[in-house]
């Protein structure tokens, strides 16, 4: 085992680099955790706030590729993809339509599955023993239709979710629908209810972990960018290298081990890391309100529109789509109305008042749904933590603690080998 007494310089402090942070200071290092911009303003600030083992399924399903294909035509699709010459974008594509087959979506499922299932149970911990505040709710997650013919489409997931992955749901009519949520309108097809689900607020989690660290003496050093790594190695090429510092905008950082969670950005970083990873930006949007006289409440997913709707307890919210732009930092009004029409087809009062924020955030995409977390092959002690797609609030604590793990050389708690950067 390392010696667990040295320090670890965390780069990216989203929610998986804060789960890092948090795990390898229990496992008795030292921890740098830096961010070039604030704690906790990237993607994990107003996401939807799902922890939800529901989730199994990767993207890359039989038949998604043809939801691609219109997504390059369509104008006003949940997901978008905007041509432009990047090859990057067109091998990530690519890569992603090969994956669109039965056997190669439920291999993923099972890690994705893994990291889901023992994050949920670790949040009931973390949440307890760190007392996090942040609006913690468990009454589960209701996937809504409108339609009958959506209704029975997902019926075939839902059984292969119950019969594969030992996750069914609570299918219910419509009369019995309307009863459970009020605030939907009436007439809906039916719903699926994942009752082991639970939400959070994502800004009121990041803020609390924030001071918990503190608290536990780990060093936050925030507008402090990640330049390039200083190294150690036999010859001139960067195989097996060690590294033994970090350049940043605020000076070097030595350390005995670095961990890479830089969440969409990763992909930017080939040079200094020595390797392509095929982690494109998934911008997604939300609307944070106060909480409509009408409020649901559940948590919603309003099926056929992609649409998300999160009940907090401060607040509501709605969220989802998905745009393939690259770094497009403009924030779509087209895509903001998608949400709100949505919203508007399910429910009695759509939205509340005032209109809080409206945000985007980039989530770290890869071909196969599943996310990077292993040691970097050129390096004895460089690693990643990144490429958790549409699920890293739902995946951090087990990622944070897998790291913890393979970093201090113990038996890690779940097998890492869906996660390796070869695969
Ligand atoms: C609309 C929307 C809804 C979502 N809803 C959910 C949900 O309900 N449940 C769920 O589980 N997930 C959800 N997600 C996905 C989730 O938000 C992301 O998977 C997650 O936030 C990724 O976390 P991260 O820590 O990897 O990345 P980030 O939070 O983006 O953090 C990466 C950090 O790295 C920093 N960084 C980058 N480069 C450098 C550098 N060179 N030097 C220093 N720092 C650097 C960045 O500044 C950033 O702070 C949603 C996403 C969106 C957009």
């Amino acid at each position: 085992m390392s010696s667990a007494q040295g320090r670890v310089v965390v780069i990216g402090a989203g929610v998986i680099g804060a789960a890092c942070a948090h795990y390898l200071q229990r496992a008795g290092w030292k921890v740098t955790l830096i961010d070039r911009g604030e704690f906790g303003k990237a993607c994990s600030h107003a996401n939807c706030g799902y922890v939800c083992p529901s989730h199994v399924l990767p993207l890359a399903s039989p038949g998604a590729w043809r939801t691609g294909l219109h997504a390059l035509l369509a104008r006003n699709a949940a997901l978008k993809i905007h041509p432009r010459l990047d090859w990057r974008l067109w091998a990530w594509l690519l890569q992603f339509a090969r994956r669109c087959n039965r056997r190669d979506m439920l291999q993923a499922a099972v890690g994705i599955q893994a990291l889901l299932n023992s994050s949920r149970i670790l949040y009931e911990e973390l949440i307890a023993s760190e007392r996090l505040d942040c609006e913690w709710q468990t009454q589960g997650l209701l996937f809504v239709f409108q339609t009958p013919r959506g209704l029975r489409h997902y019926a075939q997931i839902d059984r292969l979710l119950a019969t594969r992955f030992a996750r069914p749901a609570r299918r219910i009519d419509s009369a019995e629908l309307a009863q459970l949520e009020p605030a939907l309108k009436p007439g809906l097809a039916g719903a699926f209810l994942y009752d082991s689900d639970a939400h959070l607020r994502p800004d009121r989690l990041m803020r609390s972990w924030h001071q918990r660290l503190v608290e536990r003496q780990v060093e936050i050093r925030e507008h402090c960018e990640f330049l390039d790594i200083h190294h150690r190695s036999s010859g001139s090429t960067k195989r097996s290298s060690l590294a033994h510092a970090i350049r940043t905008s605020q000076g070097d950082l030595e350390a005995e081990h670095f961990v890479f969670a830089t969440g969409a950005w990763t992909a930017t970083l080939a040079r200094p890391l020595g390797i392509r990873l095929p982690i494109q930006p998934g911008k997604g949007y939300s609307i944070t309100t106060d909480r409509p006289q009408l409020c649901p409440n559940y948590p919603l997913i309003l099926e056929e529109h992609h649409v998300a709707i999160t009940p907090m307890q401060t607040g509501y919210r709605i969220g989802s789509t998905m745009e393939f732009a690259g770094f497009d930092a403009t924030l779509n009004r087209r895509r903001l109305e998608l949400l709100r029409q949505g919203a508007r087809e399910y429910l009695r009062e759509p939205e509340g008042t005032p209109v809080r924020e409206e945000w985007f955030g980039w989530r770290p995409m890869t071909p196969d749904g599943l996310p990077y977390i292993d040691r970097l092959p050129r390096w004895k002690n460089v690693w990643l933590a990144a490429g958790h797609n549409m699920l890293g609030l739902s995946m951090a604590p087990a990622t944070g603690k897998l790291i913890a793990e393979l970093l201090s050389g113990e038996r890690p708690h779940l097998d890492p080998t869906p996660y390796r950067c070869h695969r």
